[in-house]
């Protein structure tokens, strides 16, 4: 298999448009998840994304709320990945929102599939399914400082804008996009010192309840699942770095 590129981390371009040296595999279990799908090889990230997993699984053991099911990542050294516009930098993260799987041996991962938590018949979130579990594991994920957005469907959105919060400033970070009706997308900042990765701009203040309300499925000001930044390269280009980083020999695993 083709390994991550040797070299301290670094990311060339942005979420839907790079690749990073320097990635790093996010084991198959730890505290509080398990990767799915592990045939996949799409378990690898920017060592802040493989930190943020492992940060998160202890939150969820130490909550009680079982194992999560971590999908797609992003591939050894990033780059376009089929069924993703984005996660081409190590950044992004899909976490399935199914808290009923036990801990199930890596073999017995590859055929897994999601479930979806939004009623096609009503379009809000069916509630033989969602639990307010599934909302706290969700403030568990927005919760950590690293983490820029989240995107969930609209009516996942809307039922988290229903419940009660003591602090709902979270909800701020979380962003209703197309689809993501059986998993969460989680996507972190750039890393601070790595200039060349291209941060999307922050949400507006607010937790963007209203906005949603307006605005029917959608709240375009709180951003999209391109991240392009304020000076994009023209979509689908990327940078040219990203020719020596597929380029360079594999890190030893
Ligand atoms: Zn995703």
């Amino acid at each position: 298999m083709w390994g991550p590129a040797i070299g301290p981390p670094a990311i060339y371009g942005g979420y839907s448009e790079g690749c990073l040296r320097g990635a790093v595999a996010l084991p198959l279990d730890g505290a509080g998840y398990q990767v799915v799908r592990p045939a996949w090889h799409r378990n690898f990230g920017h060592p802040d994304l493989i930190a943020f997993v492992q940060r998160f699984g202890e939150r969820i053991e130490a909550a009680g709320l079982g194992v999560m099911p971590i999908a797609d990542i992003s591939q050894p050294r990033g780059g376009p990945i089929s069924g993703h516009v984005s996660h081409e930098i190590g950044l992004d993260v899909d976490i399935w929102l199914r808290l009923d799987l036990p801990r199930l041996d890596p073999g017995a991962r590859d055929d897994l599939t999601a479930v979806s938590l939004v009623s096609g018949a009503t379009g809000e979130v069916d509630p033989a399914v969602w639990t307010p579990a599934h909302a706290e594991a969700i403030r568990l994920a927005a919760i950590d400082d690293r983490v820029a957005r989240i995107f969930v469907n609209a009516a996942i959105k809307r039922a988290l804008c229903a419940m009660d919060w003591d602090d709902p400033s979270w909800l701020r970070y979380v962003v209703p996009w197309q689809g993501h009706d059986a998993h969460m997308h989680v996507r972190l900042h750039c890393p601070e010192d790595d200039y060349r990765c291209e941060n999307q701009g922050a949400p507006p203040e607010g937790t963007g309840c209203a906005a949603l309300m307006e605005n029917g499925d959608s709240d375009p000001e709180r951003g999209d699942m391109y991240g392009r930044g304020a000076t994009p390269r023209p979509p689908g280009v990327m940078p040219r770095q990203c020719i020596n980083v597929y380029s360079l020999p594999a890190a030893a695993q």
